[in-house]
């Protein structure tokens, strides 16, 4: 399997906070911990050329991580357009935190995808409300962040087709944090944690969600549907 991680890779370079807790990117870090035997792992940033996201690469690309914050309007309309009919297409679409403004998410959810937000470095308790769905393999019954930025209800997306996560915070909001929606035959699966100020990319329950996830979003079964007038696969004219 192949797994493309983009970043927008800015915070790492103005925040000293956190180049200390990713010195090689938000990307680097995420690209590091998917790397196995069956995972061929490569990144790409928004200050690559055409954002590293070119059409050879694009094709390539069985799983698409995406993490963006600061620079969402700074992604070219005429690249998030490739992206969505990639997906389209069957390619699998992670999206991380923040990523819930992104051009990309908003254009395949249809709605503003708004949410409240604090940042307060509060305890998140995530609950795994899907213990039978393989995003939640080897996750129990909840884990915790002790420091992460709040998003709290309501979350302006349609309604998920799988409901597989949802977070408490400590100052009292609740959150639908792991919701999976498919796009054509793109399967997509939406992540909250993640601020960048905090190092929830190396806690390895949210590193196992996202191993989990990457490996159900890369969807071997895409048949080609052929499309239009069908002639009859019975001889029903002749009757
Ligand atoms: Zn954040």
């Amino acid at each position: 399997m192949k797994v493309l991680v983009w970043n927008e890779n800015r915070h790492e370079k103005t925040n000293a906070i956190v180049t200390e807790i990713y010195p090689e990117g938000i990307h680097g870090a995420i690209a590091e911990f998917l790397q196995d035997d069956d995972v061929q792992v490569k990144t790409a940033t928004l200050d690559d050329a055409q954002h590293g996201l070119t059409d050879e690469i694009l094709t390539d690309a069985d799983v698409l991580v995406w993490w963006g914050h600061l620079a969402h309007d700074e992604v070219a309309d005429e690249i998030v357009e490739k992206v969505k009919q990639r997906v389209l297409d069957g390619m699998g679409l992670i999206v991380l935190h923040s990523g819930h403004f992104s051009k990309i998410f908003k254009s395949l959810m249809g709605t503003s995808c708004d949410l409240k937000w604090r940042e307060a470095g509060e305890k998140e308790r995530i609950w795994n409300i899907d213990p039978t769905h393989p995003i939640t393999e080897g996750v129990g019954q909840y884990f915790e962040l002790e420091q992460e930025e709040m998003y709290g209800e309501h979350f302006d997306i349609p309604t998920p087709d799988e409901l597989i996560f949802v977070s408490w915070f400590e100052g009292g909001e609740v959150f639908r944090s792991g919701a999976t929606f498919k796009r054509g035959k793109g399967k997509i699966f939406y992540f909250r944690p993640g601020h960048e100020t905090h190092p929830t990319y190396h806690n390895k329950d949210v590193q196992r969600v996202i191993k989990n996830a990457v490996k159900w979003a890369n969807n071997t079964n895409t048949p080609t549907h052929v499309y239009g007038n069908a002639k009859p696969l019975e001889n029903i004219l002749g009757r």
